[in-house]
């Protein structure tokens, strides 16, 4: 079982890109049990057919909508799941400091997005996660990354709570054939965040140097 944010969003974030139309058109396409009820834990394979079907069928869009779809999924563990006074904590506290504190409190929550998978704090100095069977890419191949929903809702996560400047990458995938999903987590050396949703590893290599941390 998975978070059903993994799925719901993704609906949400069609209708934001496409309209209603988009997210009914997907929603059908899905063929979802009429009873889904999205207020509770969903099965993994739902989810992981939500994002393969997303992939295959809107391939243009899809890092887009995903990406997105993460961004929305932090905001609700934002308004939700982490205590405010928890949040205004990490605030004030020193990058060096809240971020492995932030690491870890992602990690005791690691059930809701990971599923089955295996999550795990790589290193702290560079910041690396590591998901080891991701239930979001079973069945699937790919020649670049695919999991811009996961980075995304790591992303902001640290934008929000311990410096704006901070970017997620993807740097190996298990749907390419790596052995796990590894994402890098940095603060970016210029004073500006990047622009919009996390980069892949794949959009970063488009990047001229200079932008690159
Ligand atoms: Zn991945």
């Amino acid at each position: 079982m998975i978070g059903p944010n993994a799925v719901l969003q993704l609906f949400e974030a069609l209708e934001e890109v496409g309209g209603p139309s988009l997210r009914n058109a997907f929603r059908t396409e899905l063929h979802l049990p009429a009873r889904t009820d999205f207020t509770r834990m969903i099965p993994e394979s739902m989810a992981a057919k939500a994002h393969r079907h997303l992939r295959n069928r809107y391939p243009e869009s899809a890092e887009q909508v995903a990406g997105l779809a993460g961004e929305k999924t932090a905001n609700y563990i934002l308004a939700n799941r982490i205590p405010r006074l928890a949040q205004a904590l990490l605030k004030t506290l020193p990058t060096g400091i809240a971020a492995p504190l932030l690491a870890m409190a992602i990690s005791n929550h690691a059930w809701t997005f990971a599923g089955s998978g295996s999550f795990a704090i790589v290193r702290f100095r560079p910041l690396i996660f590591s998901i080891t069977g991701n239930p979001l890419t079973a069945g699937d191949t790919a020649e670049d990354p695919v999991c811009a929903w996961h980075a995304a809702v790591f992303q902001r996560l640290f934008r929000i709570l311990v410096d704006h400047r901070y970017t997620v990458h993807e740097t190996q995938c298990s749907a390419m054939g790596a052995t796990c999903c590894q994402f890098e987590i940095f603060k970016e050396m210029s004073s500006e965040p990047a622009p919009g949703p996390a980069r892949t590893a794949a959009q970063a290599k488009h990047l001229p140097q200079s932008a690159k941390k």
